[in-house]
């Protein structure tokens, strides 16, 4: 059963997620980096926005107002981006 409620569970899903500022003099957006974020906080830390988005700090404004916009990793979206990180607790 795959779960995205988890950080090895995006992982797995090859779930990408972009986390967008939402300072409007700012508009900074990137990629959150699920692997570096399970080396942090731990492959069974809860992905959800509640879960995640306090973690997040803008790295241009360093306003913390963050919204995330999650793709699924599959094929029609390039598949899975962690194939090889796939399991690797
Ligand atoms: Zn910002």
């Amino acid at each position: 059963m795959s779960s995205n409620r988890t950080i090895q569970g995006m992982i797995d899903g090859g779930y990408k997620t972009r986390a967008y500022c939402h300072n409007p003099r700012c508009g900074h957006h990137a990629e959150i980096d699920w692997l570096a974020l399970r080396a942090k906080l731990g492959p069974d830390h809860g992905a959800r926005h509640d879960d995640i988005v306090p973690k997040l700090v803008c790295s241009k404004c360093g306003g913390k107002a963050i919204g995330l916009i999650v793709t699924p990793g599959t094929k029609e979206y390039g598949g899975n981006p962690y194939e090889k990180a796939k399991g690797g607790r």
